[in-house]
């Protein structure tokens, strides 16, 4: 493939051209459309990775602390992806959700999920009895369910499009097969190295995925958090059994984790989807479950925060490790709330590879992080809902970086 020699200087170098990459560009180029802005992406493609490779709902904002960075972007940002949707034509739907409750052991957890729901401004949430849930979904069984009806699926790939297209005709570059391999800040430029040479920037934003934390490391920013690699498989339901559910399915979480356990989801090419798990595998692009990076796998075992999460979940991942080596297994669990689910109604289906950042004490970080060195912003941990929130996301990172940066709106 020929590649284009890339701009040697530029006002905005952006890092990643997966959802949140490109929402940022655009965003810097709404607020000031004269910036020169390069956007560096690794592989020959956008959306190659986390935004090519999820559920694709458009979540409500139901789990989230109310305090949380997650909890007012992903509602603000379900707003505003409806509407660039709506002006780029991009189809979603309206499908609703069911959060079941299997066994009364599960009402409390439910419950919360509630007064988050609530508090967190989400529209049309109400509490369904079994009654109540057969009527939405008559395949599924509970004790109880929240439903919510905003709930949606989108092509989160189109949208990452229809971003592209949109930047690149307000003039900015997107290069890419041309990964970053190091930022450093030199008085008062940053110096970006890539696979075509280097670019002089005045400022930088790295939205890197699951590599977000070695471009952060690189341009002298702490270690911790450090990104671990957890690999989301799903099983696709063969065409003729879609019909078992009409929205989307989810059981209730553990809240001491930021996965969402197995659940069902439709998608917008018709497609119905159980999954994703969620395995800490040995390399950040894992797609093949065999697949291990040397690199990888290394930097993941000597960090200290992954015994300790190893420790304290070995009975989950064990669970985890029961759903790669079954199909029945992973069939079974969808099953205590599909009971008409059968083993050879599905097929294998993708995987995901979540950037999940680990804490160097152990914890799973649940919300979204950023932070500065001097000149460069970096994303941290954008994991789920860090689609739906894409467009929010970005109107906070530039707030900030103009705060931080002292950038002149104009
Ligand atoms: C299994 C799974 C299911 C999910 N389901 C949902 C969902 O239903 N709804 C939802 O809202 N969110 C969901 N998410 C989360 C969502 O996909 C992410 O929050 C979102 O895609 C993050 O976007 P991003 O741009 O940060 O990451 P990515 O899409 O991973 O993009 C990062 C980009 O940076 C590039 N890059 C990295 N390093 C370099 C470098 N050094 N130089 C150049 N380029 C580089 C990568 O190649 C990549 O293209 C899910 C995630 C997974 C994995």
């Amino acid at each position: 493939m020929e590649h284009r020699p890339v701009a040697p200087a530029t006002d905005v170098a952006i890092v990643g051209a997966g959802i949140l990459g490109l929402a940022v560009a655009r965003e810097v180029l709404r607020r000031r459309p004269a910036t020169r802005l390069t956007v560096f992406e690794r592989e020959p493609e956008i959306a190659t990775h986390q935004t090519g490779h999820n559920s694709g709902v458009v979540h409500a904002g139901i789990y989230y602390l109310p305090d949380s960075l997650k909890a007012q972007l992903c509602v603000r940002g379900a707003r505003a992806l409806y509407r660039f949707c709506e002006e780029h034509r991009i189809r979603f739907e309206r499908c609703g959700k069911v959060i079941v409750a299997l066994a009364e052991s599960e009402l409390p957890a439910l419950d919360e999920l509630e007064r988050r729901g609530r508090a967190n401004g989400v529209d049309g949430l109400s509490r369904l009895d079994p009654a109540g849930l057969a009527e939405i979904e008559p395949n599924v069984r509970g004790v109880a369910a929240l439903h919510s009806p905003e709930t949606a699926i989108v092509d989160y790939p189109a949208v990452a499009a229809a971003l592209a297209a949109e930047i690149t005709a307000a003039g900015a570059e997107i290069a890419t097969g041309c990964g970053v391999s190091a930022l450093s800040e030199r008085g008062s430029q940053v110096l970006v190295e890539h696979e075509r040479g280097q670019t002089c920037a005045d400022r930088v934003i790295a939205c890197a995925g699951a590599w977000s934390d070695r471009l952060a490391r690189s341009s002298g920013a702490p270690a911790d958090p450090r990104i671990v690699p957890f690999r989301g498989a799903y099983m696709r339901l063969r065409p003729e059994r879609r019909g078992l559910v009409n929205g989307l399915v989810y059981p209730v979480p553990n809240p001491e984790l930021p996965f969402l356990g197995i659940h069902v989801t439709r998608h917008v090419s018709g497609d119905v989807l159980l999954g994703p798990s969620a395995l800490l595998v040995g390399a950040r692009d894992a797609y093949r479950l065999r697949r291990v990076n040397p690199r990888d796998l290394a930097e993941t075992l000597v960090w200290p925060g992954t015994a300790r999460v190893m420790r304290r979940w070995w009975r989950t991942g064990v669970q985890e490790l029961r759903f790669a080596a079954s199909k029945r297994a992973f069939v079974e669990e969808a099953a205590r709330y599909v009971p008409g689910l059968r083993l050879d109604d599905v097929v294998p289906g993708p995987a995901g590879i979540r950037a999940q950042a680990v804490s160097r004490d152990g914890r799973l970080v649940d919300d979204f992080v950023f932070s500065e060195t001097s000149r460069t912003l970096h994303v941290r941990n954008a994991p789920s809902p860090g689609a739906t929130s894409a467009l929010a996301i970005a109107e906070h990172i530039v707030d900030r970086a103009d705060a931080v940066f002292g950038w002149a709106v104009t």
